[in-house]
């Protein structure tokens, strides 16, 4: 099996462990790398503060309770969230940061606050 380079593709005649044919393609690779990794956390960090604006805003409003397609069509991201936790049996809470939320069988979202507490959001 030939080896190359995994910035460049160049062929490697050196160390078996060998990963680049030089230190600017080192370089190169984990600067591109670590470039690749701060996009996807601005990513998730832009959907989970659009997530926070849009439970705040509806409890402002007060629109505690809100129908799952409601959420949605305000671009509420579903698949986001800061942590989650099985309370009852078939009733998952899911937080985004202070905010809560639960999600019924019938497709109703219920959101409240929750107080930071030891620095946790129970
Ligand atoms: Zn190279």
């Amino acid at each position: 099996m030939s080896r190359t380079c995994l910035r460049c593709g160049a062929p490697l005649h050196g160390r078996i462990d060998q990963k680049f044919c030089s230190d600017d393609c080192r370089t190169d690779y984990h600067n591109e790398q670590r470039r690749l990794r701060e996009k996807e956390l601005r990513e998730v960090n832009r959907i989970l503060s659009g997530n926070w604006r849009i439970l705040s805003e509806n409890l402002r409003n007060g629109r505690a309770r809100i129908s799952v397609p409601e959420l949605a069509s305000q671009n509420f991201n579903f698949q986001i969230y800061t942590a989650t936790q099985r309370r009852f049996p078939g009733r998952r809470t899911y937080w985004c940061y202070n905010c809560a939320y639960t999600v019924s069988r019938s497709g109703i979202v219920r959101i409240s606050e929750t107080a930071c507490r030891n620095n946790l959001y129970l």
